[in-house]
């Protein structure tokens, strides 16, 4: 259980997992402010690295472009960086991480090696069709519909099999992400409290 009411305590290390488009960055940002931990967002980190073109960011802009997935030890390397800042020794939201089950892995050896893990991997449910939907009404320029459609191809490759495994381990917490915001918030909040 994680306790949601005492910030002063939070401690809760947890996963916020779906797919591109289910509304996560919103929700991420809303779980971090009412749990007093930081919202660490993959892909986020990336874009900044992109936009400052440091060495991070030549390599991986472009393949970002395309939708495809930077390889594990790249990220493996970023997420170890950020999750031994200050600010994360309490606990954390992980957003966009893990994406694949070597990822996973590596999460799992990041943590014990900090005596920490998981509390709770808060699974965003959306319909493939409201996800295809949503992502082509706010298309960025460079969003081409191919590149969305290979990121919802790449996510049910590579990132669903997240769902089975988190199962498995008793951790994972399914919401409905087909609500609006407020009510996903809620029903986040509720799951971690169940
Ligand atoms: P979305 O737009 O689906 O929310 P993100 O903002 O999380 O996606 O990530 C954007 C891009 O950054 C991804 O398409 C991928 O290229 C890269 N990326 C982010 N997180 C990871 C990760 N954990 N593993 C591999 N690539 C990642």
């Amino acid at each position: 259980m994680v306790d949601v009411a005492d910030h002063s305590r939070a401690s809760a290390c947890l996963v916020l997992l779906g797919p591109p488009g289910c509304g996560k960055g919103t929700q991420a940002a809303r779980l971090s402010e009412r749990l007093d931990i930081p919202a660490i967002s993959t892909g986020e980190m990336l874009r900044a690295a992109v936009t400052e073109g440091s060495e991070l960011g030549q390599r991986v802009g472009g393949i970002m472009a395309g939708g495809t997935l930077v390889d594990d030890q790249t990220m493996a390397d970023v997420v170890r960086d950020r999750l031994g800042r200050d600010d994360a020794q309490h606990g954390f939201l992980l957003d966009g991480y893990p994406r694949t089950l070597p990822q996973a892995a590596t999460l799992s050896s990041v943590l014990e090696g900090r005596q920490q893990q998981l509390d709770a991997v808060l699974f965003l449910e959306v319909p493939e069709a409201v996800l295809l939907s949503r992502a082509l009404a706010r298309q960025r320029a460079d969003d081409t519909e191919e590149v969305i459609r290979h990121r919802l191809h790449v996510y049910e490759e590579e990132t669903s099999p997240l769902v089975g495994y988190y199962n498995e381990r008793n951790l994972l917490r399914r919401v409905n992400g087909d609500q609006s915001m407020d009510e996903v918030t809620a029903s986040l909040l509720e799951a971690l409290e169940g």
